[in-house]
């Protein structure tokens, strides 16, 4: 787990705050009064993009050991929360939006339901991984697509797994390897 402060422009950040309309503008309102930590597992789940009936269905299921991982963060982001002087903490649970004590926050994440915890991917990488191994790599080493000639991959994809941490300086530092690469190649 790694959890991190992370402090974007309200309308940036307003994706975390609760409600919409009038709700979510209270809240925006207060966004200078307002800290926000994020919490990050390196997941194990597995997913799906498939078409069905022309629309684009996206499946994702969590572990219950990311589940596990996910409540721990949430109770360490609010015990920091707290230590820092917090009066409210928004949990981001459908079931208690807001506590006001470390007590509250463990008695509405024992009562969750972890399929409403609210989650995010922002770090999705390793889709075309390059790797040495044919079966397990469709990408090679050097960027190449296997088996379509001209093609190569630059991008978050070619990461062999989760970074477990912030992947974008490791991103353009391959995607700048690849490039190299192309250029050797013409
Ligand atoms: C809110 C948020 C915050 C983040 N914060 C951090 C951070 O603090 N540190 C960090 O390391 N990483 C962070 N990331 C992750 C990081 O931004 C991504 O991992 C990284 O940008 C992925 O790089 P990429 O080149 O693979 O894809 P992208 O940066 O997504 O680039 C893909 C590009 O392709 C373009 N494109 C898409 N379709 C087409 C098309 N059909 N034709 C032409 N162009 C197309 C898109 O417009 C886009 O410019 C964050 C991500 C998000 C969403």
């Amino acid at each position: 787990m790694l959890i991190e402060a992370t402090s974007t422009p309200p309308g940036m950040g307003s994706m975390v705050l609760p409600g919409y309309g009038a709700e979510l503008l209270n809240w925006l309102n207060r966004a200078p009064q307002i800290a926000t930590f994020g919490a990050m597992v390196a997941d194990r789940g597995a997913g799906s993009v498939l078409s069905v009936r022309g629309q684009t269905l996206v499946r994702y299921n969590i572990t219950r050991a990311d589940i596990g991982k996910l409540v721990v963060a949430v109770e360490a982001m609010g015990r920091l929360l707290f230590a820092a002087g917090a009066v409210e903490v928004l949990t981001g649970l459908p079931g208690a939006m807001t506590v006001a004590s470390m007590p509250a926050l463990r008695d509405a994440l024992q009562r969750s339901n972890p399929r409403g915890l609210h989650l995010a991917a922002f770090h999705p990488t390793g889709t075309a991984a390059a790797g040495a191994d044919e079966q397990l790599c469709p990408v090679d080493t050097t960027g190449r697509l296997r088996g379509v000639d001209g093609v190569w991959v630059a991008d978050a994809s070619i990461l062999p797994s989760c970074p477990e941490v912030n992947p974008q300086v490791s991103i353009m530092a391959l995607a700048q390897a690849v490039a190299d690469e192309v250029v050797v190649a013409r």
